[in-house]
């Protein structure tokens, strides 16, 4: 009766009532041209707009457009994960709520998939003029890094649009991970992949929500989540303070044998400085991995579904 459900388009979505009117016009004619069972599973992350209400409108109209709330908002990679997690396409999808990534490149990823025989297409941003020219050089720098940390082969400016393989989401979805970087995750699995280039667009309506702090934060998760360098980077400094130490306690002996007094405190106050800073800087770092092994022994959940119109056992309305 039903056809089998070949995709599934995932779509975090962060306070964008304004976008998803676009979004809808035009992800689905290109959904209903090229697959053949599809559904959408939009992942309202909590959003303190009129999102889900706008998503639920748009539902009332299309049959296939899933509208999943979560309790609060979580951030754009648990919004994925949320959407990976209750997806059931046998590809999944997926896409920026903002129109910056064009839906016709799905079309392009599925057919790429099929015939190179991947389990995963990367979306490559081939131009991204119409970015800002801070966000192409923090990016440039951070794509460099990654490349280097996580050793795997991370496409460059691959971002969170990308087609995936049932057997991938299901490796997904086995992961203990905390907080998923899903562009550096998915490379280190090794499965087979091809790349997929297009042009980024403009934000259709609204604003980015990630701002200069969220953009800190990525990075940070993505260079803890894969590697340890940073505790290494941490040992280093204290190996180079500690030869400073030894430097200056050396010149300090020099000086009492020659009999003059030091005249100053400075250097004295200096080296206090930095021993300390060089201390609190270590301890800080390894308290971030600390933090993470235990949000990792807690294991509570990284998300949390208040309402899926998937699931038939919820009204078909949001409660109030
Ligand atoms: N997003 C989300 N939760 C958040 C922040 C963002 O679900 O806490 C979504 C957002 O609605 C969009 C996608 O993640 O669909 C990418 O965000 P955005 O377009 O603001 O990022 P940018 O393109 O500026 O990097
Ligand atoms: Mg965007």
């Amino acid at each position: 009766m039903d056809t089998p459900l070949t995709l599934s388009v995932v779509v975090p979505m962060f306070n964008e009532e304004a976008a998803i009117p676009a979004l809808v016009a035009r992800l689905r004619p290109v959904l209903d041209r090229h697959a053949v069972g599809y559904e959408v599973v939009a992942v309202d992350d909590g959003s303190v707009d009129r999102t889900a209400q706008v998503l639920l409108e748009e539902g009332r109209r299309w049959r296939q457009l899933r509208v999943v709330r979560l309790r609060r908002n979580s951030g754009h990679q648990a919004a994925l994960t949320a959407g990976l997690h209750l997806a059931r396409g046998e590809w999944v999808v997926s896409i920026d709520a903002d129109l910056q990534d064009p839906p016709e490149t799905i079309v392009d990823m599925l057919r790429v998939a099929r015939e190179r025989g991947v389990d995963v297409v990367y979306g490559v941003r081939s131009d991204r003029s119409t970015d800002t020219a801070f966000k192409r050089r923090t990016a440039d720098v951070y794509y460099r890094l990654m490349r280097r940390l996580v050793g795997a082969d991370v496409p460059a400016h691959a971002g969170d649009f990308r087609l995936l393989s049932r057997e991938v989401v299901e490796v997904l979805r086995g992961l203990p991970e905390r907080a998923p970087v899903y562009r550096l995750l998915v490379p280190s699995l090794g499965f087979a992949s091809a790349e997929v280039h297009y042009v980024r667009e403009q934000r259709v309506a609204g604003r980015t929500k990630y701002p200069l702090g969220r953009m800190v934060a990525f990075a940070w998760d993505s260079a803890a989540s894969f590697s340890a360098a940073p505790l290494r980077i941490a040992t280093w400094f204290g190996a180079l303070a500690f030869l400073g130490c030894l430097a200056l306690m050396g010149l300090g002996l020099v000086v009492y044998v020659n009999g003059t007094v030091i005249p100053g405190w400075t250097s004295l106050f200096l080296a206090v400085l930095l021993l300390s800073g060089v201390q609190l800087l270590c301890l800080g770092l390894l308290g971030e991995y600390v933090g993470r092994i235990y949000a990792t022994v807690q294991d509570r959940p990284t998300f949390h579904v208040g309402f899926d119109s998937g699931e038939q056992t919820y009204p078909a309305d949001l409660p109030a």
